[in-house]
């Protein structure tokens, strides 16, 4: 959807007033924030859509800000999985900046704050510090180390700068007020003491900035306009804002923080932490395993950034918090891989078929269309012989009237092919159907302007000729959760509902116009759904993903409940 088209949202509301009252166009500017500590997922595309977005609606830069506070959980692996995912969505930054480059600038900021009485030492414990922090209802109370002297506190600082102290012996706090309203505001830590190298600045600081210390200052550093965060930082706002009075000098930008509702997805979970869980307990096969929600994910499932980009924009962003039916992006990815893969013949589940009145030595190319939606895609062949496969589930000895596909008896046309006719079946020892005798009519060829050619019968199935078919790998993936919230059960654990049957790996043949496709590379199997390409098929050792159904099979089972 055009953003031209459709009416603004409470977040362009909030740009369009701050134009009005003669904030300058050429001012704007926003980041993306991510913290380089996990994959990114579903959730922060809509993020990533709403700042870059913005960027594209008004003309502004939008910075990649890498919020790398934390050694202990971030790693250069994120940082290029994030870059590679923003840049595959069809996103372009201005610059890409990380915290970690303005660790002197705060660090310098934050020696002036103690200059000026504004922050102190505290040496207790993080229990203890804790404790005295209050509740909602009841003040906090003063730190003895409250009133130490500015001399003392420059001194211990600048010690806790040269390592001299332990991880965790002291922090540094703003002096604000343990009487506060807002918790927040009751001496936050600024600065803790981190005896760990960092993925960019190695071991040249032990001391880490706090992430409300770093956002803000970071937002001004780069003069970003209008700083968007989810709901959980609205109370944050309040210390957005005082650390900014702290710095902010007359003729600068001053950025202005505002929040919009975390995006939650039905049948999954968004959050870093819990899918670094799945990861490390091997449930799923690393983060990109196709079954994961992250955009490397989702990618490897087949998914596009078109069609991510479009689901984003349709669901838009809200003030308030509520789960997103996951059926909606299949919705969208429908909607485009209709337009753009390519169709091809792929059996599933291979049932033999003969035709029995086929010389045994002939066979021969019929013409196939690649993309009925898209005439320019042009015309394949498909080689046809005595020997076919089909899918199991198109054939029964016997069916009542509505079965459109093969019975005893039943003729059906075999697309691009020809009006074949069972006439008997071979079963095993324990009366499964291996293999399916039949006639065909020579006359009924697709599309060579017979008569025959024109009768109408009422099921077309999919086939491929045995001698030409390829064999490959096809992965059929399940929900991985078998709850539509599996985080927000209070008595159970998110881990509890792991769908174990989410994979599924099969023997599958497809047509020999697939031998050169190529990782990534999109297709509809006709009347099987959508695959793509795995990253660990071989030329010769093909492994298609199954990406999603035609339609939506979940939709159809839940309504026959
Ligand atoms: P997680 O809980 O998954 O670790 P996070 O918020 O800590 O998420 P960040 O890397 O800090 O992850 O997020 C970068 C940006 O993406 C932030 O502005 C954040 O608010 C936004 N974001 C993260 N998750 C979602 C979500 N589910 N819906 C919308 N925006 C999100
Ligand atoms: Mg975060």
């Amino acid at each position: 959807m055009n953003t031209t088209e459709r009416s603004l949202n409470f977040i362009e509301h909030i740009i369009e007033e701050d134009l009005k009252n003669g904030f300058s166009k050429e001012s704007l500017r926003f980041r993306f924030p991510p913290e380089p500590n996990g994959y990114l997922h579903i959730g922060h595309a809509s993020s990533i859509c709403l700042n870059f977005g913005l960027g594209d609606r008004y003309g502004a830069p939008v910075n990649l800000r890498f919020d790398d506070t934390n050694p202990a959980k971030e790693e250069q692996e994120y940082v290029d999985a994030i870059k590679k995912d923003v840049s595959w969505l069809g996103f372009e930054w201005d610059k890409e900046c990380y915290a970690s480059d303005y660790f002197q600038q705060l660090y310098d900021w934050a020696i002036q704050l103690i200059e000026q009485g504004k922050a102190y030492v505290d040496s207790q414990d993080a229990a203890t510090i804790a404790e005295q922090k209050g509740t909602p209802t009841q003040k906090g109370s003063n730190s003895p180390f409250r009133d130490r002297s500015v001399s003392e506190n420059l001194q211990l600082f600048r010690e806790m700068k040269a390592g001299v102290h332990e991880s965790g012996a002291h922090v540094l706090r703003a002096k604000i007020s343990m009487g506060a309203s807002n918790m927040l505001m009751r001496d936050p830590i600024i600065y803790r003491i981190l005896h760990k190298s960092h993925h960019r600045t190695g071991n040249e600081w032990c001391i880490y900035p706090m992430y409300d210390w770093t956002h803000g200052e970071s937002d001004y550093l780069e003069q970003v306009s209008h700083s968007f965060c989810t709901l959980e930082f609205a109370m944050h706002r309040e210390l957005y804002d005082w650390f900014l009075d702290q710095v902010v000098e007359p003729n600068k930008v001053r950025p202005k923080q505002r929040e919009f509702a975390r995006r939650n997805f039905s049948h999954t979970v968004v959050s870093k932490r819990k899918l670094l869980q799945l990861v490390q307990e091997g449930v799923v096969n690393g983060w990109d395993d196709p079954r994961m929600p992250t955009i490397s994910g989702l990618r490897r499932r087949g998914y596009t950034p078109e069609s991510l980009v479009n689901f984003a924009n349709t669901i838009g962003i809200a003030k308030r918090e509520n789960v997103v039916d996951v059926s909606l992006l299949d919705f969208t990815l429908r909607e485009h891989l209709n337009k753009v893969a390519p169709r091809v013949m792929g059996v599933l589940r291979p049932l033999k078929v003969e035709i029995t009145n086929y010389p045994e030595d002939q066979s021969e190319l019929l013409s196939a269309e690649n993309n009925p939606e898209d005439p320019a895609a042009g015309f394949r062949e498909m080689p046809f012989s005595r020997h076919l496969f089909i899918e199991q589930e198109d054939f029964k000895e016997e069916a009542n009237r509505k079965f459109f596909r093969l019975k005893l008896g039943g003729e059906v046309r075999l697309k691009n092919g020809y009006i074949i006719k069972a006439e008997s079946c071979t079963k095993d020892t324990e009366g499964n159907v291996i293999a399916v005798q039949c006639t065909y009519d020579p006359l009924s060829k697709s599309g060579s302007g017979t008569e025959e050619s024109l009768r109408k019968v009422k099921g077309t199935l999919h086939w491929v000729s045995q001698q030409e078919a390829l064999e490959v790998k096809v992965r059929l993936y399940d929900r991985l959760f078998t709850d539509p919230t599996p985080d927000a059960h209070k008595e159970a654990d998110f881990m509890d509902f792991v769908n174990p049957n989410s994979l599924e790996e099969i023997t599958a043949y497809v047509e020999p116009s697939l031998a050169s496709a190529k990782e990534g590379d999109h297709f509809q199997f006709q009347r099987m759904g959508y695959f793509v390409v795995d990253k660990e098929s071989q030329p010769q050792a093909l492994i298609f993903n199954k990406t999603t159904g035609l339609r939506d099979a979940w939709a159809k089972l839940e309504n026959q409940d």
